[in-house]
Order: C-alpha cells, then sequence, then structure tokens
C-alpha cells in the first residue's frame, strides 16, 4: 500500500484541527469539533488536543491490538484518551472535545474501513468509484435546517459565523444519542456505532485506489462540484492530496461570503489521504 497525505489549517488559522496518518497497515483521517465560542465544553482541552491525544492513542491500540476489529481499536483509543484528559474534566458534557473519523486497514485479504460523522471513503474497485459515509450526520444536519434561523448560515465578518445558540443545543441534543449521530469523543461506545464494512485487496473485483477525506476535502465534490468523485481520485493521484487542498481554497475563496455555498466558515482544515494497492504484491 502506498499512501499520500496532506492535512492543512484553515488560512489564517495558526492550529490545524485535522490531521492524517499512518501506522503500519492503518490510515486515518480526524476531524477535530471546533467548539463554538462562548460554550463551556468541561473541559481544559481543546479539538486539536483531543486530535492529537487520539492519534497517539490509535497508534499505539492499533500496533498492540492489530488483529481485533477497528472499532475496538477505536473503542478503545477512545477509554485511553478519556484517562489523559485526567480529573479535571467533565467528560458528560456533550461539547466535549470530539473529531470525525475514517479509518482504513489493509489487512493483507481485505481492506477495513470505520466511518464516524462525516469524513468520506472514496474506493475505486474494477473500474466502479464506490462513496462511503455514514448518513445519521447528514440526516441530523437536515433536521436542524428544518427549523431555519436566517443567521445560522452567514459568514460574518469575523470570517467564521457562530450558529445561534439553539441550533448549537439542538445539535447537542443528536450528538452521540440513539436516532442522532454518532462522533468520536469520550463515549467509547461510539466506535461501535460506526458505519464498518470490509472490501476485497484481491481478486477481480479487489480495491485498486482508496481516498480518506475530511468535509473540508470532501466538500470538493459534495459543496462545490467542481470535480466528480473518480475525478477527484485522479487528481489525488496524479497530483497529491496538496493540488486537491489548493483547489478546495480556490473555490471558498471565490465564493467568500457563502452565498452560492451557504457555510460556517469561509474556510476549513482540510485533509485527505490516498491509498493505493499495489497488485503485483498480492
Ligand atoms: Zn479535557
Amino acid at each position: 500500500m502506498q499512501v499520500r497525505l496532506a492535512s492543512e489549517a484553515a488560512p489564517g488559522r495558526t492550529e490545524n484541527e485535522d490531521h492524517a496518518f499512518q501506522t503500519g497497515p492503518l490510515v486515518a483521517v480526524l476531524d477535530g469539533v471546533t467548539a463554538p465560542p462562548g460554550i463551556d465544553t468541561g473541559c481544559i482541552h481543546g479539538p486539536a488536543w483531543y486530535v492529537s491525544r487520539l492519534t497517539a492513542r490509535l497508534t499505539e491500540v492499533a500496533s498492540a491490538c492489530s488483529d481485533d476489529p477497528l472499532a475496538d481499536n477505536l473503542a478503545e483509543a477512545i477509554r485511553r484518551v478519556r484517562g489523559d484528559h485526567g480529573n479535571r474534566c467533565d467528560l458528560n458534557n456533550p461539547a466535549t472535545p470530539a473529531a470525525t473519523v475514517c479509518l482504513v486497514r489493509d489487512s493483507g485479504q481485505t481492506l477495513d474501513y470505520l466511518i464516524l460523522s462525516d469524513t468520506t471513503l472514496v474506493t475505486e474497485r474494477a473500474g466502479q468509484v464506490q462513496i462511503f459515509t455514514d448518513p445519521r450526520f447528514r440526516e441530523a444536519v437536515a433536521q436542524l435546517r428544518r427549523v431555519p434561523v436566517m443567521s445560522d448560515y452567514a459568514i460574518g465578518d469575523s470570517d467564521q459565523a457562530a450558529p445561534v445558540p439553539q441550533t448549537i443545543n439542538r445539535k447537542y441534543q443528536l450528538t452521540n444519542q440513539p436516532g442522532g449521530y454518532w462522533i468520536s469523543a469520550a463515549n467509547p461506545d461510539a466506535a461501535h456505532q460506526a458505519m464498518i464494512g470490509s472490501l476485497p485487496l484481491t481478486g477481480k473485483d479487489r480495491v485498486r485506489r482508496a481516498a480518506l477525506l475530511t468535509d473540508g476535502t470532501s466538500c470538493a465534490v459534495d459543496e462545490y462540484a467542481f470535480l466528480d468523485w473518480a475525478e477527484l481520485l485522479d487528481l489525488l493521484t496524479e497530483q497529491g492530496p496538496k493540488e486537491l487542498i489548493r483547489r478546495v481554497r480556490l473555490a471558498e475563496n471565490a465564493d467568500p461570503e457563502g452565498h452560492a455555498h451557504p457555510r460556517y466558515k469561509r474556510h476549513d482544515d482540510a485533509t485527505a489521504a490516498l491509498c493505493i494497492f499495489d497488485k503485483e504484491s498480492r
């Protein structure tokens, strides 16, 4: 498996709350959830800290328990990050630091995957491009949008709009709850609610390429639509993940106020990983 990764903070922000990494056969992209200003998260840490701890714990668990299902690996990593908070944080607070997750693992015969919240996995098998997402996050967003609040999606002078409090509270009521959506935060059970599966890495239907995307790069297709999924895979293969991020920045800059593409933030942290599977080695 050849892997290429890129992750960049939104322009003007010093801290990247996204991350991409490879450790042995495991490849991951993570997107820390930005806490809206003024929200009590019950935690002295932030999303970048959470992503960094989850990366460290996943790396540790993945190498020690590489035969366990990915969901078990993630659950154990979440459990260990709970300990990393120390005793000062209220981990029952619904605004506790959280991250969306996409994992793939080359298990020799199969490519195992796990998706939580709004990350996207794109695969190419036998000339067909397939998209894997977690529909529950989109359903939660759709529920929130059914009660329209005009100021919800306007980008303000500060370059980043704060969603209004009613929306934030409604969102937290849907977070890591049955009937809502699941995300990696402080509850290990969320890992067992992830979208999981295995795809062949041998035979004629084997996976040739796989891309793991945070919403900061999947927006190239599902928001800005300047590429389709097959073109996105080709761009990643031919020009690399950094070029995909550069093109997303161009699209964001072409709609700075979010008129054509309503969104909370002018720019988002952006991350992509491409895995290419070598048929010669199978
Ligand atoms: Zn904490």
